[in-house]
Order: structure tokens, then sequence, then C-alpha cells
């Protein structure tokens, strides 16, 4: 079945951007990867912090 297929690459597709989006440590927003300065880093929308994604704890 198509659908099955599809609906299996869309959940795998959830899954790997849930495993690769870190979350705010300060407070657990989804953070969303942003380029500052030609340097791509991950930022939370809920307060702002931004981290280096060669620091992630
Ligand atoms: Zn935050």
């Amino acid at each position: 079945m198509i659908d099955d297929v599809a609906r299996q690459r869309a959940e795998r597709a959830a899954r790997d951007a849930a495993k690769w989006t870190p979350n705010c440590s300060s407070c657990l927003h989804p953070m969303t990867a942003v380029e500052l300065d030609c340097h791509p880093v991950w930022r939370c929308e809920g307060c702002g912090t931004e981290v280096d994604p060669g620091q992630r704890e």
C-alpha cells in the first residue's frame, strides 16, 4: 500500500527531526536552526538562547 509507505516515511522523518532538533536547556522549547554571521546555530524561540551545534550538551 502506497499510503502505508508514505506514512512510515513521514513517521521516520518526524522521528529523525525529533532526534536531531535539540530542546532549549532553559525552557525545553524545541530549538530552531538559524544562521548567525554565516554560522549555523540553534536558537530558542521561547527565550532567545542561542547554542552552537558543536556545544550540545
Ligand atoms: Zn529557551
